[in-house]
């Protein structure tokens, strides 16, 4: 597989409310609302990652703006599904990396004008818990009133962040973690789609590993299928690509931060990411040992533990040096 071959994820990113798995109560009942012409003015969307908000909300901004959307359908034909210009009234601020007043300002700015194409501007603010307290106050006001052309949709893995004034402006949705049933079968389609050949126990130690997120089922798979290569994708070539990451790695380290052990804890930390570089994967071992330690035996170091790695995830999903990152918290858990 070459370098510029996009992952699977964007490539099979849904288009349509049908193509959406596990979420069915929110593709319905979004559906319903455009046929039914009863749109809010504000959404927040929250669920864990690689559950598929902002997949949803681009579909969502898609087909409220499509003139003839019908049977859960956007038409295809209208100036709107013609158009190659959609990029001109649906927005998409990412709150992690735009997090201050500024960003929101420009946006406050941007919705009073009408939209270009379509009849409605839609901001998609994804990870919006990471606005900042000025910027959560310089968008209330909008949020409560915007123009009638305007709709916002609020993603969030962290809605318990959200000030009670913002989650009271928006219809809540909340989507669950995806069966593995279904993504047992998002894996089966893409493989025969991209013809790679894999196995009925291969596609569900892929589907497994995304732990109720499409998102990390497929790009495990990229992994895998980078592997593989030409061969067959079978479960003892999975194992070869998570290699030493059995649980007993996990359960090593935590011994490690329990005992204060600085030194074997930065060289168990090396070993996991000389082998892995999923960081889904690692974050989800190291809670995992952490929580069946705790329980074996309770102790205050174990539930600091657990509330640093517990904070890790969205710092590690857009980390540049995720390593870095997971051994200064792992350091800081052993105390050191
Ligand atoms: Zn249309």
């Amino acid at each position: 597989m070459s370098a510029d071959i996009k992952s699977f994820y964007r490539v099979y990113r849904p288009k349509t409310f049908h193509e959406v798995v596990g979420q069915d109560f929110v593709t319905k009942t979004l559906s319903n609302q455009i046929t039914a012409g009863k749109l809010g003015h504000a959404y927040l969307f929250c669920g864990t990652r690689g559950t598929g908000k902002t997949s949803v909300a681009k579909v969502f901004a898609d087909a409220v703006n499509c003139e003839n959307f019908h049977d859960g359908k956007v038409c295809g034909k209208c100036a709107w599904c013609q158009s190659t210009n959609k990029s001109m009234d649906i927005f998409e601020i990412d709150a992690a990396s735009n997090n201050g007043v500024d960003a929101v300002r420009d946006l406050i700015e941007s919705v009073k004008y009408p939209p270009v194409v379509g009849k409605y501007k839609v901001y998609i603010i994804d990870e919006v818990h990471m606005f900042s307290g000025a910027a959560f106050n310089a968008l209330l006001k909008t949020l409560e009133e915007p123009p009638a052309h305007v709709i916002f949709i609020l993603a969030t893995t962290e809605p318990h962040k959200l000030l009670p004034t913002v989650q009271s402006r928006c219809l809540r949705f909340n989507f669950q973690n995806v069966a593995l049933a279904d993504i047992e079968k998002v894996v089966a389609d893409v493989f025969q789609k991209e013809k790679i050949t894999a196995d009925a126990a291969a596609i569900t130690a892929i589907a497994k590993e995304g732990q109720g997120s499409v998102r990390d089922a497929l790009s495990f798979a990229d992994t895998v299928a980078a592997y593989c290569g030409k061969e067959p994708i079978t479960v003892a070539a999975i194992n070869r690509v998570v290699g030493g990451l059995d649980a007993q790695v996990f359960t090593n380290l935590v011994t490690q931060i329990s005992a204060g052990d600085a030194k074997a804890v930065r060289d168990t930390v090396n070993q996991i990411f000389g082998t892995a570089t999923a960081t889904a994967r690692i974050l989800q071992g190291t809670l995992s040992a952490i929580k069946d330690a705790y329980v074996a035996k309770p102790s205050p170091r174990l539930a600091t533990a657990l509330k640093i790695f517990a904070n890790l995830e969205t710092t590690l999903k857009y980390a540049t040096d995720p390593h870095g990152y997971f051994e200064t918290a792992a350091l800081v858990a052993c105390g050191a």
